[in-house]
C-alpha cells in the first residue's frame, strides 16, 4: 500500500480518538498519521525490514493503548496513536504487494519481515500492488473521516494525500519503465551507488 494510505489510515485512528477525547487537540492526530508513514522511512535501506515490526510495533502499542486509556493527556494519546499506527502500517502490508519493482506481476514472496520469528511473511495480495486503483480506493475510504470531521489545516493536508496519492497511482506502473531507461543509460560506476534492490531487478 502507498505511504499516504498508511498515513491517512493512521488519521482515521487518530480522527476516532479525537471524537472521544477532543480536548487533547490535534496533537495525537498528527502523531497517528506519522505513525502509519513511519515504516516506510525504510525505502531505501532494507525496505519493509529496518523498520517494519508487525510484532514489536504491536507489543509496544499494547501497554501505551492501555496506559493512554487509563490517563488520556495530548502526550500518552500521542504516543499510543503513533505507535497503534505504525502497528497497523507494519501489519497491513502483508495484505499488499511483494517487494519486486513491479509488485503488479506477483513474483516476490516477500510482504514484510516478521523480526520475531525471523523470516518474511509473504504477499496475500488483497491490494495487488502499492498506487494499484483497490489501493487509491482505500485512500479516498481513509479520507472520508478526517475530511468530515476536521476543517482547515487538517482537512486541507488530508485532501492532498489524496491528490498525492492519486498523482502517484498515475505514474506508478510509467515511472519503473522511466527507471528502468534510466539505469540502462547509465554507466557502471552511477549504478554502483544505487539501492542494491533497485539494480537487481533492472539488470
Ligand atoms: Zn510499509
Amino acid at each position: 500500500m502507498m505511504a499516504t494510505t498508511h498515513a491517512l489510515a493512521g488519521v482515521v485512528l487518530g480522527t476516532a480518538v479525537w471524537a472521544l477525547v477532543p480536548e487533547a487537540g490535534m496533537l495525537p492526530v498528527l502523531a497517528a498519521a506519522l505513525g502509519g508513514l513511519f515504516p516506510d522511512f525504510d525505502l531505501y535501506a532494507g525496505h519493509r525490514k529496518t523498520l517494519h515490526f508487525p510484532v514489536y510495533f504491536s507489543a509496544l502499542a499494547a501497554p501505551a493503548v492501555a496506559v493512554a486509556a487509563l490517563n488520556p493527556t495530548t502526550t500518552t494519546l500521542a504516543v499510543a496513536l503513533f505507535l497503534a499506527a505504525a502497528a497497523l502500517h507494519s501489519a497491513s502490508d502483508v495484505l499488499g504487494g511483494g517487494l519486486e519493482l513491479k509488485p503488479w506481476l506477483g513474483t516476490s514472496e516477500r510482504a514484510v519481515y516478521d523480526h520475531w520469528n525471523g523470516r518474511w511473511l509473504a504477499p496475500k495480495r488483497l491490494i495487488r500492488y502499492d498506487g494499484a486503483p483497490e489501493d487509491l480506493a482505500l485512500t479516498l475510504a481513509f479520507a472520508v473521516p478526517p475530511v468530515l470531521v476536521f476543517d482547515g489545516l487538517a482537512e486541507t493536508l488530508v485532501i492532498a494525500a489524496v491528490a498525492v496519492s492519486g498523482v502517484y497511482v498515475l505514474l506508478r506502473k510509467p515511472m519503473v519503465a522511466i527507471a528502468e531507461t534510466a539505469v540502462d543509460a547509465m554507466p557502471d560506476h552511477v549504478v554502483d551507488y544505487m539501492p542494491e534492490r533497485f539494480v537487481r531487478d533492472f539488470r
